[in-house]
């Protein structure tokens, strides 16, 4: 059992979360760039259930690139990258794992999208790496 709290940059919006994190990922993808402003999203996959937000983040859908509906929660106040929802995946919450404030929670099994990835990033070689998504 993990538990989790965090909160976007202006605090306007927190979490807390009490659960399994089954998959724990980073993700290389375009849009992850994209959304995150980061060179790569680093995520952890828990029920939705097990998660309880406090505010009301802002959200944006968009197509993955498996025609999949991406969702996107923000903070419309700090702009604060802090979930994100895929409709494939129904009942799953991803957590931006920046934001948490248990750090030791977070360790990445594995990179996903990697045939996007910034020429800069350097891959631990420990993790296994796919060029999509796996499965
Ligand atoms: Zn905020
Ligand atoms: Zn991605």
């Amino acid at each position: 059992m993990t538990r989790l709290t965090g909160e976007c940059l202006c605090g306007a919006i927190s979490f807390e979360a009490e659960g399994e994190v089954p998959v724990m990922a980073n993700c290389h993808c375009t849009a992850c760039r994209q959304s995150t402003g980061s060179a790569f999203a680093t995520l952890m996959f828990m029920k939705q259930d097990d998660v309880k937000i406090t505010g009301a983040p802002k959200t944006f859908q968009h197509k993955s690139d498996a025609g999949t509906v991406m969702t996107k929660h923000f903070c419309d106040t700090c702009g604060t990258p802090l979930f994100t929802q895929n409709s494939a995946r129904e009942g799953i919450l991803g957590l931006r794992a920046g934001l948490i404030n248990e750090q030791e929670e977070f360790a990445p099994k594995v990179n996903v999208y990697t045939s996007s990835k910034m020429n800069a990033t350097v891959l631990d070689d420990a993790l296994p790496a796919f060029e999509k998504m796996p499965g």
